[in-house]
C-alpha cells in the first residue's frame, strides 16, 4: 500500500523522525499535548538528488492528513499537499540564482496567517541556500517567533548553507545517498520502466533520483552520456584534445539553454497569467518591470546551469575512470557505468592503476577550476589532454 512516504526512497532515520512528529502534531492540533518530536523548523539536507523536496513535501502531507497513521497519501489533504495545491502548504521552489527579499517578506507574512483549514500552514523552501544575508536575517526572524500552528521546513544540500543562528532553531534531518536498487525500484514502479535499465540508470546516476528517471526514461539522454564520457578516450592529438573539448563544453551549453528556454517561457506566461495579462496585451510599466526582472533572473540562472551541466559531465567522467580503477585493482565494488563494461575493461588493460589516478586527479583538477570560475574551455582542453590514452606511454616512458 503506497502511503506519503513510499517515494522517500530509502531514507529510514528520516521516515520515522517525520512520522513521531506527524503523530506529536496531532495532538497538538487536538489541544492535548506538548511539541514532543514536532516542532516549527525543520532543517532538510542531503546531497543532490538524495530527495530533500520529495522528503518535504511527504512530511507536509502528513501533517495535513485526515487519516490515521498520518501520511496515508490518499485522504483530499495528503493528495492536494503532495500536489502543491494544499491552501496551507507553500512550496517555494527556485531555480533561480537567488531567492529574493520580497520573496521571503511574502512568505513571512503568509506564515503569520493561521491555516485555513485548521490543522498547520506549511511553507516548504527548497532552496534555502539561496539567500543573502539580509534575506536570511528576515528568515531567522519569522522562525524565531513562530505563530503555533506554522510549520517552516528548509531544505539545503548541508547545514553548513544556511546561517548558524537559523540552523541552530531548526530541528535537522539528514537524508543519505540511497541505494542503487531503492532507487531502481522506484523508477520501476514511478516510470513502468523494466528493472535492467532501471538498474542500469540508478547506478550511472550514482543514485541521483531525478537524473535517474532521466536516463531510464530517456534513451537520447543515455546516449547522450556515453558519448560525452567516451569521447575523451578517443583523442589521439592535441589538436583532438582541443575539438573534444569544445564538443563537451557546447553540448553542456546546448542541454543548459534548451532547458533554460523551455523553463522560461513557461514561467513568463505564468507570471503574466498571474498579473492578469496576456502577451499579446499592451503591458503597463509595472508589469513591464516584473517581467524584465523575471528575464534577467533568468539570464543569471543560464549561466548557473550551464556550469552545472559541465560539473555533471566531469561527474560522470570521474564514474568512468573510478571504474577503470576498480576493475584495475579488483575491488570487486560494482560498477557505476554497466553500459561501458567493454570500455572499461579496454582502458583498465592499456593503463595503470597510477595513471588512473593521474586522470582522476586531472577530472577533479577541472572540477574545481570551473567552480572557480576559469574559462570552461581552458579548463575542459587541458583535462582531455590529461585523458589522452598515449599520456600513459609518455609518462611510462619518461
Ligand atoms: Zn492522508
Amino acid at each position: 500500500m503506497t502511503t506519503v512516504w513510499s517515494d522517500v526512497v530509502d531514507q529510514p532515520d528520516a521516515v520515522t523522525a517525520f512520522r513521531s512528529a506527524a503523530e506529536d502534531a496531532r495532538g497538538i492540533v487536538a489541544g492535548r499535548a506538548p511539541l514532543g518530536h514536532m516542532t516549527h523548523a525543520w532543517l532538510i539536507t542531503g546531497p543532490p538528488g538524495s530527495g530533500r523536496s520529495t522528503a518535504a513535501r511527504a512530511f507536509a502531507a502528513a501533517l495535513q492528513c485526515d487519516a490515521q497513521p498520518p501520511g496515508c497519501g490518499h485522504c483530499t489533504g495528503c493528495r492536494t499537499a503532495l500536489a502543491g495545491s494544499h491552501a496551507d502548504v507553500t512550496l517555494v521552489a527556485t531555480e533561480r540564482v537567488i531567492i529574493s527579499i520580497a520573496e521571503v517578506a511574502g512568505l513571512v507574512t503568509e506564515a503569520q496567517q493561521a491555516p485555513s483549514q485548521g490543522r498547520w500552514r506549511v511553507i516548504v523552501v527548497e532552496d534555502a541556500d539561496r539567500m543573502v544575508e539580509q534575506t536570511s536575517n528576515l528568515l531567522l526572524k519569522a522562525i524565531e517567533e513562530p505563530p503555533p500552528r506554522t510549520v517552516w521546513l528548509l531544505c539545503t544540500p548541508s547545514a553548513a548553507d544556511v546561517l548558524p543562528t537559523i540552523r541552530s532553531r531548526c530541528r535537522h534531518v539528514n537524508l543519505r545517498v540511497p541505494a542503487v536498487s531503492e532507487v531502481a525500484d522506484l523508477i520501476v514502479r514511478r516510470d513502468g520502466v523494466d528493472r535492467d535499465t532501471a538498474m542500469a540508470a540508478a547506478a550511472m546516476a550514482q543514485s541521483h533520483i531525478g537524473l535517474a528517471r532521466h536516463l531510464a526514461t530517456s534513451e537520447e539522454a543515455r546516449a547522450r552520456r556515453r558519448r560525452l564520457i567516451t569521447r575523451p578516450a578517443t583523442v589521439r592529438s592535441v589538436s583532438d584534445a582541443v575539438i573534444v573539448a569544445d564538443d563537451l563544453v557546447t553540448t553542456a551549453k546546448d542541454d543548459a539553454r534548451e532547458a533554460n528556454e523551455r523553463r522560461s517561457a513557461e514561467e513568463k506566461t505564468e507570471l503574466l497569467r498571474m498579473l492578469g495579462y496576456t502577451e499579446a496585451t499592451r503591458m503597463p510599466a509595472h508589469v513591464r518591470s516584473q517581467v524584465r526582472a523575471l528575464e534577467q533572473n533568468q539570464e543569471r540562472r543560464a549561466t548557473r546551469l550551464q556550469r552545472d551541466a559541465l560539473d555533471r559531465t566531469l561527474i560522470d567522467l570521474l564514474s568512468l575512470y573510478r571504474d577503470v580503477y576498480v576493475t584495475q585493482t579488483g575491488a570487486g565494488v560494482d560498477l557505476v557505468n554497466v553500459d561501458l563494461v567493454d570500455l572499461v575493461h579496454s582502458l583498465a588493460e592499456e593503463s595503470t592503476p597510477q595513471l588512473t589516478v593521474f586522470r582522476l586527479d586531472a577530472i577533479a583538477a577541472a572540477r574545481r577550476r570551473l567552480a572557480h570560475n576559469v574559462t570552461p574551455l581552458l579548463v575542459m582542453e587541458a583535462m582531455t589532454i590529461a585523458l589522452r590514452p598515449q599520456q600513459g606511454a609518455e609518462r611510462r616512458g619518461r
